[in-house]
């Protein structure tokens, strides 16, 4: 079988992603390689497709055990003979593993790096070994942002095993990162395939925070019962937020280090298995979480760098349909960030620097009225062109600056606006904070302000036609650019005027400054749940859509596996905007390889021509056989 053909045999698909082919030829040569593709890149697959089509046997060390499962689940109900090897396996289901590597039926075996060491293992795997796929490789660097000792140690498991080839899969890696992972793991001569950053499918807005719940809930009614994963700050941010969210009708739940393991797990699993539309949680939330059709991710509070953001807010659209991420800014977050990373003490000098830029870098992105798409493209040391597929809107047409969500000063404009606030800050002289100064401009006295005569000054009032929000918005926007820094004096920030402040007021330097624009057109897209056939012309029908997603979930529960094993979103929009009458017809949606056609083709034609659902199942749930549905 070719790679072309095991690509529509077992999973549906037409064509490879970028990089898809190459990684997999490489590995079928027999050649090391290093692949960084993008969350959503379609990583798995370059090791899963010699394993499909019969190559040998390929061995895929992951650390995140969590996942393993159903990673094995999503491999066999697309036809491969897949299995798990790692401690949280009971013994019986461990002896059925070996017994079906030790007879040569496995093609594709995930093991944590604990059960690789282990011998016998490898004494079972190495004659029909053809590929070992080392998972989120950036765990091997001490560069990486979440190193693991014991994927150290995978190297010298590797070397015993010198005929098999190696495949590094990672979704972010610096240049540093990526030496250091073919170092480390020993490729030999690897080849190197590293995909363009950027999400194509992901809208990126990022906003001034003024009303938090009602701006989570604008985008949680945009979306809604949709899967989306809201992260805060703090265990009482996170609570605040999933009441506000509950009482105005959203399922959702809270997520955080200080809530019952029992509890956090059975989150993770309503999450999961989709009977939770919303997970609202701290950071902690995500590395263990597959549900590839999140629709989207907000950042209540400023993440602490854009790497994180990235990470983050990378968890919508997987499944590579549209999804939206919002963060929703203030540059207080980024004084707090400050604080918590100091609270241990003072830090060694260099990594205090790293902090600052990545804060400043961070804050940066949020307030520049720039493409953000094209923003976080070349933090990543890409360059971006915009999205020509968008057509008739500038830009990459899925960002807020570029759909006119947020518009940018003119060039003038904006340097007259940052005068005005920078020669409130110069009058204040530094003693107050950036709450006193903001009212300075809005003319807005309080018994303080009178005291200290600021209600006669020049600047009382200069900015009272543009409103509090872009005033402070204004005001956080210089500080991210540097013509305004917050120092900390006791316990209380005080706003100055920096260097480049004072020289901005000389008009030595440019500045600039985004505003919301006068109507946001806010709720005008709903999140197409399908980029691809919602673009070529065929309404999507919701309706539908909705009875494939409850027919989908059924059948998941009786399997009891998570609904996206048995078919992605996008699969379902497909259906939804095509209508297909026969299983020809069906075979034809992206993502309905052989075997699913076979298992549940006739239970979605059914639903397809309007019937009631009732699902029952014949056999197993690993035997071949169809689904049935009576109606
Ligand atoms: P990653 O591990 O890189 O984040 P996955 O392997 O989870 O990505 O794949 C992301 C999504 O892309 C999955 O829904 C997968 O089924 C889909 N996918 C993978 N390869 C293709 C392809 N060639 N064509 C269409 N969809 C694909
Ligand atoms: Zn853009």
């Amino acid at each position: 079988m070719t790679p072309e053909e095991g690509l529509r045999r077992f999973w549906g698909y037409d064509d490879f992603k970028p990089l898809q082919r190459e990684a997999v030829q490489a590995a079928l040569a027999g050649r090391d390689c290093l692949v960084v593709l993008p969350t959503g890149g379609g990583k798995s697959l370059c090791y899963q497709l010699p394993a499909a089509i019969g190559r040998g046997l390929v061995l895929v060390v992951s650390p995140l055990i969590a996942l393993m499962d159903d990673q094995v689940a999503a491999a066999r109900e697309a036809g491969l003979a897949a299995d798990a090897l790692h401690s949280n396996l009971d013994a019986a289901r461990r002896a059925d593993a070996y017994r079906r590597l030790a007879r040569g039926e496995t093609a594709l075996l995930y093991v944590s790096p604990e059960r690789l060491m282990m011998e016998g293992l490898l004494e079972d795997a190495s004659a029909r070994l053809v590929l070992v796929a080392v998972d989120e490789a950036h765990c091997v660097s001490h560069w990486g942002h979440e190193f693991r000792p014991e994927y150290r140690k995978l190297a010298d498991v590797l070397e015993r095993l010198p005929k098999a080839a190696r495949m590094a899969l990672t979704a972010t890696a610096t240049p540093e990162v990526q030496e250091d992972v073919c170092s480390q793991l020993k490729l030999r001569h690897p080849a190197r395939f590293v995909g363009h950053p950027d999400r194509p499918n992901l809208i990126y807005r990022a906003f001034q925070r003024r009303d938090q719940l009602a701006q989570i809930l604008e985008v949680a009614r945009r979306n809604p019962g949709a899967g989306g994963i809201v992260y805060a700050q703090t265990r009482k941010d996170v609570e605040r937020i999933a009441g506000g969210l509950k009482r105005a009708g959203v399922s959702c739940a809270p997520y955080h280090a200080g809530l019952p393991a029992e509890e956090r797990r059975r989150t993770q699993d309503d999450f999961v298995n989709e009977r939770l539309d919303v997970a609202v949680a701290t950071i902690a939330f995500g590395m263990g979480i597959d549900r590839p059709g999140v629709r989207y991710v907000v950042h209540a509070n400023t993440p602490r760098s854009v790497e994180h953001y990235q990470q983050e807010s990378g968890r919508a659209g997987r499944d590579g349909a549209s999804a939206e991420c919002v963060l929703l800014f203030a540059a207080s977050d980024l004084a707090a960030h400050r604080a918590l990373a100091l609270k241990d003490g003072p830090l060694a000098p260099e990594r205090r620097q790293a902090i600052e830029r990545q804060l400043r870098e961070i804050g940066r992105y949020a307030v520049s009225p720039v493409c953000r798409h094209r923003l976080l493209a070349e933090h990543f040391g890409a360059s971006y062109q915009g999205d020509s597929m968008r057509q008739g809107v500038p830009g990459c047409g899925a960002c807020d600056v570029c759909l006119g969500e947020t518009r940018s000063l003119a060039p003038e404009e904006a340097l007259l606006t940052a005068k005005k606030i920078l020669s409130a800050a110069w009058r204040a002289r530094g003693r107050f904070g950036a709450g006193y100064v903001v009212n300075l401009l809005l003319g807005k006295a309080d018994e303080r302000m009178k005291r200290n005569g600021h209600d006669a000054l020049q600047v009382f009032g200069l900015l009272k036609e543009a409103g509090e929000q872009a005033v402070r918005s204004w005001t956080d926007q210089l500080i991210v650019q540097g013509f305004l820094e917050v120092a900390e004096e006791g316990d209380y920030p005080l706003l100055r005027i920096t260097e480049a402040g004072q020289a901005l007021c000389r008009d030595e330097g440019t500045v600039r400054l985004g505003a919301p624009a006068p109507q946001a057109p806010r709720s005008r897209k709903k999140a197409k749940v399908s980029g691809r056939s919602v673009a070529q012309g065929q309404a999507l029908d919701e309706e539908l859509f909705d009875r494939l997603r409850r027919l989908r979930r059924q059948i998941a529960e009786t399997l009891g596996v998570p609904p996206y094993v048995v078919f992605h979103d996008s699969a379902l929009a497909e259906m939804a905007a095509l209508k297909p009458g026969t299983l020809e017809a069906l075979r034809e949606v992206k993502g309905v390889g052989d075997r699913k056609l076979e298992r549940y083709g006739a239970a979605f034609l059914e639903a397809m021509r309007g019937s009631g659902l009732n699902i029952q199942q014949s056999g197993s749930p690993q035997s071949l056989n169809p689904l049935k549905v009576e109606t």
